[in-house]
């Protein structure tokens, strides 16, 4: 069990106003599992991304990320369990403008020892797998958006990370480049990345294998994905990672490796 929270309740106060944007969320995600988190606008799902990946604290409930538990840990050793666990993409690709592509993907080991040249022989790798080696120095204004995002998942996935959190990571782009995005996530959990993915969009979380669904800062429903998008979309799409609709808890898939297989 990778993640494994109980009870996570985030409260903010806005002068006499309460919101609980958490209203006691327990779950567990698998190692390499691939997860959808749903719901409406102001359902509480990047608040959820939020305390999962370490950038925020739950006002109560446990947390454990690799059987550690978070709550308990000073600011300074969530800030390392952020940076070596937790890669995180968001739907505004949150790039430094003044700097190019493989300086922006070694932002996250600029601290961490080991030297210069270990640093861009890294960030360069991983500008490979994205499919961008041919457009390293390029400045985010001369990169087009899927290949913006290409760059931030380039430096989520640097230090290989326990967990891959993904806030609307399609949500500025056009559906052709929203299929190249799902294709490198589905490489990624095809290679045992865990994934969790923020979507409103059916066809984005049918390439996940389970769909947790958020209502008013509770979890509505989770279960697997062919069976929550069963109705929902075309069925080959709902089939297209887990086969016939399952019934009973959701449970991991084993990791696919095959083409057809992998892409849900
Ligand atoms: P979602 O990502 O599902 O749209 P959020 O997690 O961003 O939802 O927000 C959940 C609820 O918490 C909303 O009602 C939102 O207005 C509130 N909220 C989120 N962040 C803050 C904040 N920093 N201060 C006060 N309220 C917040
Ligand atoms: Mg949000």
């Amino acid at each position: 069990m990778i993640i494994h929270t109980e009870q996570l309740r985030k409260i903010y106060v806005m002068g006499v106003e309460r919101i609980a944007a958490l209203d006691g969320v327990s779950i567990d995600i698998e190692t390499n599992e691939y997860v959808a988190i749903m719901g409406s606008s102001g359902s509480g799902k990047s608040t959820l991304m939020n305390i999962l990946g370490c950038l925020d604290r739950s006002t109560s409930g446990k947390y454990f990320l690799n059987g550690q538990n978070i709550r308990s840990l000073t600011s300074a050793q969530i800030a390392r369990v952020r940076n070596e666990q937790i890669g995180f993409v968001f739907q505004s690709f949150e790039l430094l403008s003044r700097m190019n592509a493989v300086r922006n993907v070694e932002m996250p080991l600029l601290y961490s020892r080991g030297d210069w040249s270990a640093r861009r022989r890294k960030a360069r790798a991983a500008l490979e797998r994205v499919g961008l080696g041919d457009r390293m120095r390029h400045r985010p204004n001369q990169l087009s958006g899927g290949q913006k995002q290409r760059v931030a998942i380039a430096r989520a996935i640097l230090n290989k990370p326990a967990i891959l959190l993904a806030d609307e990571p399609t949500g500025n782009l056009d559906s052709a480049t929203t299929r190249e995005i799902l294709e490198l996530f589905d490489q990624l959990h095809a290679d045992g990345q865990t994934i969790i993915i923020v979507t409103h969009e059916n066809d984005v979380a049918a390439h996940c294998q389970r769909i947790i669904r958020l209502r008013d800062g509770k979890v509505d429903s989770d279960r697997p994905a062919a069976e929550d998008l069963a109705g929902r979309v075309h069925p080959e799409i709902a089939n297209r990672r887990n086969g016939a609709a399952r019934t009973g808890p959701a449970v991991a898939a084993a990791p696919v490796r095959t083409p057809e297989a992998g892409s849900c």
